[in-house]
């Protein structure tokens, strides 16, 4: 199979797209034709999966499709952005170009999620090369309306969605650290495989949070994105970051992957105390769990407070890809 009839029979959608009012062209031209709505800003993030880096060899395609999109989707909810369209950039070694199975698992993966956000495929690249996913996306946000990392002032709450940790609770198992359950360990690699990108939230926010950022490299990383782009600090209640998994495990084990985990895709964000009510009201509507974690510091740096008051300083540091190991 050649690279024109791959694109054509993989990744050039089926269904005229639910935005096509705004893709005036897609997937054939030498560029797609995106109309953003008036008034509208274009918020735009690209992000790159690597075999052996982000992913198994052997990871279900199906999965793979979904993640590479998920995590695109998710950095367009942290902003409180709406999907528009995406571009793929793929490098295919021949052994996979050549496998008709896996990429047809792999675009129905995509796709799906793509038809789920009405959020279709408008272009890419394809080239010979090891396996490499880079996604770009394009989502609209009301001009001035972006939450951005730069909002958070003292005495706001902290708060995240979801879980956290899950995902690296997976990892572990997967890598013959650590044995689980079969179904707690099934719900936990569905975490690490299937994230689920927090969109209405991200959109339920506009306006109410003052700072937004997506959990990706665990939190005290991402949160210490956060404060220092708003020149804060943040002390966390350890009872309310150890309470945010979903599977039982020690309690320090327990922190230490909610505060360090990564890959679980849920949103961090601050709120002034006097917006609980309109958070958790945002929260019901995107149908979204949150939680308050805790509050937003004049002096900078991270820390957790113990159940007895005591507060002792983490890293706010995440996971580096130069720095850290390979997946
Ligand atoms: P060009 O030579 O102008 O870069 P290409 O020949 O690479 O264009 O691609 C032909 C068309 O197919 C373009 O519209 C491009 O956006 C699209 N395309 C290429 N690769 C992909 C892909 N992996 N997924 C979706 N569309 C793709
Ligand atoms: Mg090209």
């Amino acid at each position: 199979m050649g690279e024109f009839e791959l694109i054509e029979k993989f990744f050039k959608p089926k269904a005229p797209a639910a935005q096509a009012g705004r893709v005036r062209l897609g997937v054939g031209d030498d560029c797609a034709l995106l109309a953003p709505a008036p008034g509208m800003e274009l918020a735009v993030s690209s992000d790159m999966l690597v075999e052996g880096r982000h992913f198994f060899a052997d990871v279900d395609p199906a999965a793979l499709g979904h993640k590479a999109l998920a995590v695109n989707l998710s950095d367009l909810a942290a902003m409180g952005a709406a999907p528009l369209a995406f571009t793929l950039a793929l490098a295919l070694p021949p052994q996979r170009a050549g496998d008709a199975g896996w990429l047809a698992a792999f675009a129905a993966g995509l796709h799906a999620l793509a038809d789920a956000h009405g959020c279709p495929l408008v272009g890419g690249d394809t080239t010979a090369g090891p396996l490499n996913i880079c996604i770009t996306i394009f989502g609209e946000v009301p001009a001035g309306q972006a939450l951005r990392r730069s909002g958070a002032r003292a005495g706001d709450d902290v708060w995240a969605s979801g879980t956290l940790g899950d995902a690296r609770l997976a990892l572990q198992a997967l890598r013959g650290q650590q044995t689980l359950p079969p179904a707690a360990l099934a719900a936990a690699r569905r975490r690490l495989e299937w994230p689920t990108p927090r969109l209405a939230l991200g959109q339920a926010l506009r306006g109410i949070a003052t700072s937004c950022i997506d959990v990706s490299d665990g939190l005290a990383g991402d949160l210490g994105h956060v404060l220092n782009a708003s020149g804060v600090g943040a002390t966390l209640e350890v009872e309310a970051v150890a309470g945010l998994m979903a599977f039982p495990q020690a309690a320090e084990q327990r922190l230490h992957h909610a505060l360090h985990g990564g890959d679980d895709y849920e949103l961090a964000f601050t709120a002034p105390p006097s917006a609980r009510e309109a958070v958790q009201r945002a929260a019901q509507a995107a149908a979204t769990p949150v939680t308050r974690l805790g509050r937003i510091d004049a002096e900078p740096g991270l820390r957790l407070a113990q159940p007895g008051g005591a507060r002792t300083p983490i890293a706010a540091r995440g996971f580096d890809h130069f720095a850290d190991g390979c997946c």
